[in-house]
């Protein structure tokens, strides 16, 4: 599907909006930001609950990280990955003192789609396979590698009419819509069984790595039944199969831990994050590995760096934010998480529409789906964006005055504020989103 130009006799505006274009719509030009707030070129304050794109986990304008990166353009911007560079090692080492324990070293990336190509290049080297497993209802990027192994329509739609990529095989996440389940136990069981049926017929020693987010991200925030990665882990280990955590989200205390795979309990072979690494003020991405791998790389190689691999004002931000979230955030976050959570739930109980609500931390899905049909409002496949009433509660609640994420499928919002967020910014919000509710349906 070719992608047409917009001008201003266009109806209708792309729910994500192309990079080049400028213009001609109702959505706000942000113009400047403070914690949780932004404002737009008319002044307008907004509750930026979708912290831009669930990456400015520290907040707008947070001095400490802008003067960091400051210091680091005085004394010298850039130095190439192939030299040492003391901003660089320092966070090397700090990284490996807050992710899980199986993490052993880190290589260093731009994006988090990057990141992923690099994890899934390491496992696919050091295990001498080719295929990737990933789950349907997911997101891992926009590069060509990254977009064929998401799981999301919408953003394979874009590779899959033009390359056939790589080898892949995509297995059903643990939500309650995909198996037949009574209970979280059942439903983890069943779950992680069809994972390892589809590890079977696709040939164990053809598979180099299962890839996945440990709380779903952009694909609706839910969660694992609890068992089901303990499970995961398990069927990796036996049928020698790399587990790849996407932590692009999760990572940096999304979810009330450094990292996502401490709060559910998993210990990844690899991790992969970027977004909250430096809160989004400058780009940088990284990916981690443990011993073994790490042996691998020291002994083997794996000389495929990028110029603005590590670049060291992305690593002076992540030292500056990484003090930040040690500082008061990660706390913030497990105080107030349980007051998001309760206000979001309590929106389950009020409207029927609200199908399900579900999350971990600060990341949370909010579920739509018609009561007659007992089914989401929209399959994007099949029907007109525009008749989507979650896109009209989206824009309402904006109007209202608070932002949050459309998830892929468009049957979802996504609430994911700064750690910085207070309960009374969280009711202020979650207000803003409850009218918008009542008065769309
Ligand atoms: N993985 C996940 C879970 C993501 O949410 C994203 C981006 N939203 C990516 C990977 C890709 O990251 P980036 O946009 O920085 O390339």
């Amino acid at each position: 599907m070719a992608m047409e130009r917009l001008d201003s006799e266009t109806e209708t505006t792309p729910t994500a909006i192309p990079h080049w274009y400028d213009g001609d719509d109702d959505i706000p030009t942000i113009v400047d930001g403070e914690d949780v707030t932004v404002y737009d070129s008319e002044g307008t304050a907004y509750l930026d609950f979708q912290s831009q794109l669930y990456c400015v986990n520290a907040g707008h304008s947070n001095q400490q990280i802008i003067d960091a990166i400051a210091d680091q353009l005085a004394r010298i911007p850039y130095v190439s990955s192939g030299k040492h560079n003391d901003t660089r090692n320092e966070l090397r080492a700090r990284l490996l003192e807050v992710a899980p324990e199986s993490m052993a070293q880190t290589l260093f990336s731009i994006s988090g789609s990057e990141a992923n190509e690099t994890a899934v290049m390491l496992a696919r080297e050091y295990a001498d396979a080719s295929k990737v497993l990933t789950r349907w209802h997911s997101y891992h990027g926009a590069t060509y590698g990254m977009a064929s192994l998401t799981g999301d329509t919408d953003t394979r739609a874009y590779i899959e009419p033009h390359a056939t990529t790589t080898g892949n095989a995509k297995f059903l996440p643990p939500i309650p819509e995909a198996f037949d389940a009574e209970t979280p136990e059942e439903l983890a069981e069943k779950a992680a069984n069809h994972l390892e049926f589809v590890i079977r017929n696709e040939g164990p020693d053809t598979i180099a790595a299962l890839l996945t987010e440990v709380v779903a991200g952009s694909s609706g925030a839910y969660t694992a039944p609890p068992g089901y990665f303990e499970r995961v882990r398990e069927i990796c280990d036996e049928y020698d199969i790399l587990l790849i955590a996407d932590e692009v989200i999760t990572g940096f205390g999304r979810t009330g831990e450094w990292f996502g795979a401490q709060s559910e309990g998993i210990q990844p072979d690899l991790m992969t994050f970027a977004k909250g690494l430096t809160s989004s003020y400058v780009p940088l991405a990284g990916v981690m590995m443990n011993d073994d791998l790490a042996e691998y790389v020291a002994a083997e190689g794996f000389d495929v760096g990028q110029t603005f691999a590590g670049h060291p004002v992305g690593c002076a931000a992540a030292l500056a934010a990484m003090d930040v979230y040690e500082d008061g955030l990660l706390e913030n976050t497990r105080e107030v998480a349980p007051r998001l959570e309760s206000r979001l739930t309590d929106l389950e109980e009020r409207f029927d529409v609200v199908s399900s609500v579900h999350g971990r931390g600060l990341h949370w899905g909010v579920a739509f789906a018609d009561p007659e049909a007992d089914e989401p409002f929209v399959d994007p496949r099949v029907s007109d964006e525009d008749d989507n009433p979650v896109e009209t509660v989206l824009s309402t609640a904006g109007e209202n005055g608070a932002l949050f994420g459309m998830g892929r499928p468009n049957t979802q919002i996504i609430v994911s504020p700064p750690l910085c967020v207070t309960e009374a910014e969280i009711d202020e919000a979650v207000d803003a989103l409850e009218d918008a509710i009542e008065s769309t349906f």
